[in-house]
C-alpha cells in the first residue's frame, strides 16, 4: 500500500485543518509515493522507535506526537531529533505525526480516555468556531440533482446522524452574457431571465476543498455564482478536552487512575467532592482548560502538566489531577491501531514495545 492512502485514511479521520495553530502535524520525513511494508505506532517517535521499526521490517512510523515540532535549525548527531531523522532517512522509513487534529476529533484522544473511564454522555469541553461553513450556489432545476449528488460526494450536507441535509428554493435568475463567455443557457449581448434553484448546504471547514472544486467540476454554468458563509457557532466535530458523567468515589477514582494508567505518582488539589459525578479529561497538556472544566460542572479534571502556580486556579470549585503527559497519552497509540485496523486491512500494523516516557519515578 502506498503511504498517501494511508495517509488520506488518516486525514479523513482526523482532518489537519482541525489541529491547534502551533502544532505541525502530518509527514515528518518521507515520500508520499513509497510503499510501505509495515507501520509502526507510537506515542514519540524516539531513536528506540526507530531501531524498533528496523526490527519489525516497518518503513513508516505513525507517532502522536511530532518529532519536527517549534522549528529545527540542523539535523545532525549531536541532538536526538537529528539522530532520529538521519536514521529513518538512511533506512527509508517514514515519519508521521497525528497530533493536535487527533486530540480534538470527537473520537479522538479524550474521547479513548473517557471510554476508559467509562464516562457517559461525553461532550467537548471547549468546542471549537469557525468550522460550520454554508454553501450558497444557483442552479437550473434540471441540474440540480446530478449536482447536489456531487456536492454530498464531496462532504457537504452532513450535520450530526443526518446525510444530504440541504435547502432549496425557487427564483428568478438574470444575466447578459458577455463577449468571450461561453453560456450554457442564453447567448451573447442578449438578457436572459430564467427559474433557478437556490441551493443552501451546511459543511464542515475540512471538506471546503473539495466542495469548490466539486462545484467547479459539475456546475453546468461556465461562471458558476456561489457564495460560502462561515457560521459562528459550535463545532459538533472538533473541540478540546472531554467531560462527561460517571458516579464514583474520589478515592476509588484515584485507585482505578493508578490502575488503568499506571502512574508512578499522582498529583492533585484539594478535594472538593467526595462523592465525584462528573469528571472532564484531556490528553496530554490540559491546564489551559481549568476554567472550562470548572464551568462544565465537572468535580474532577483529569489532565496533566499543571505547573505549581497552574494548581491554585483550581480555586476550590474542582479537584485538578495531574496523572502525568505519558500516562494520559499512551493508548494513543491503541486508538490509532483499532483506526487503521478497522479501515486499512492489507497492512502490517505494529504497536510499539517502547516506554517512550522520558520521566522515572523514584
Ligand atoms: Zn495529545
Ligand atoms: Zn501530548
Amino acid at each position: 500500500m502506498k503511504l498517501n492512502k494511508i495517509i488520506e485514511c488518516l486525514e479523513k479521520w482526523a482532518p489537519p485543518i482541525y489541529q491547534e495553530s502551533y502544532d505541525n502535524s502530518g509527514l515528518m520525513v518521507g515520500d508520499y509515493e513509497s510503499q510501505i511494508s509495515g507501520c509502526l505506532i507510537s506515542l514519540d517517535c524516539t531513536e528506540k522507535v526507530v531501531n524498533e521499526a528496523i526490527s519489525k521490517n516497518c518503513n513508516l512510523i505513525i507517532s502522536h506526537h511530532p518529532i519536527i515540532f517549534g522549528g529545527i535549525s540542523s539535523i545532525n548527531s549531536s541532538h536526538w531529533v537529528g539522530r532520529v531523522i538521519q536514521k529513518a532517512i538512511s533506512n527509508n522509513i517514514n515519519i508521521y505525526a497525528i497530533h493536535t487534529n487527533l486530540d480534538n476529533i470527537k473520537e479522538g484522544v479524550n474521547k479513548k480516555i473517557s471510554d476508559l473511564l467509562k464516562l457517559k454522555n461525553t461532550s467537548f469541553l471547549l468546542p471549537k468556531y469557525g468550522f460550520n461553513k454554508k454553501l450558497e450556489v444557483y442552479i437550473p432545476e434540471k441540474d440540480k440533482d446530478h449536482f447536489l449528488d456531487k456536492i454530498f460526494e464531496a462532504g457537504a450536507g452532513q450535520i450530526g446522524n443526518y446525510r444530504e441535509c440541504s435547502f432549496q428554493g425557487k427564483g428568478i435568475g438574470t444575466f447578459t452574457p458577455q463577449e468571450n463567455s461561453n453560456p450554457s443557457i442564453g447567448s451573447n449581448n442578449t438578457k436572459e431571465e430564467l427559474e433557478e434553484i437556490k441551493l443552501e448546504i451546511y459543511f464542515d471547514k475540512s471538506v471546503e476543498k473539495k466542495v469548490v472544486e466539486a462545484i467547479s467540476n459539475y456546475h453546468p454554468y461556465d461562471e458558476p455564482n456561489y457564495f460560502i458563509h462561515e457560521n459562528k457557532i459550535q463545532s459538533r466535530e472538533v473541540g478540546s478536552g472531554m467531560v462527561g458523567n460517571r458516579k464514583i468515589d474520589f478515592d476509588d477514582l484515584l485507585k482505578e487512575i493508578k490502575n488503568i494508567f499506571k502512574c508512578g505518582s499522582i498529583k492533585y488539589t484539594q478535594v472538593v467532592n467526595k462523592k465525584v459525578e462528573k469528571i472532564a479529561v484531556c490528553g496530554g497538556s490540559g491546564s489551559f482548560l481549568t476554567k472550562e472544566a470548572i464551568r462544565s460542572g465537572a468535580d474532577v479534571f483529569i489532565t496533566s502538566d499543571f505547573k505549581y502556580h497552574d494548581f491554585f486556579e483550581a480555586n476550590n470549585q474542582i479537584t485538578l489531577i495531574d496523572i502525568g503527559h505519558y500516562e494520559s497519552e499512551q493508548f494513543t497509540k491503541d486508538l490509532i491501531f483499532e483506526f487503521l485496523n478497522k479501515n486499512l486491512v492489507n497492512i502490517a500494523l505494529h504497536l510499539s514495545n517502547e516506554n517512550t516516557n522520558p520521566i522515572k519515578y523514584f
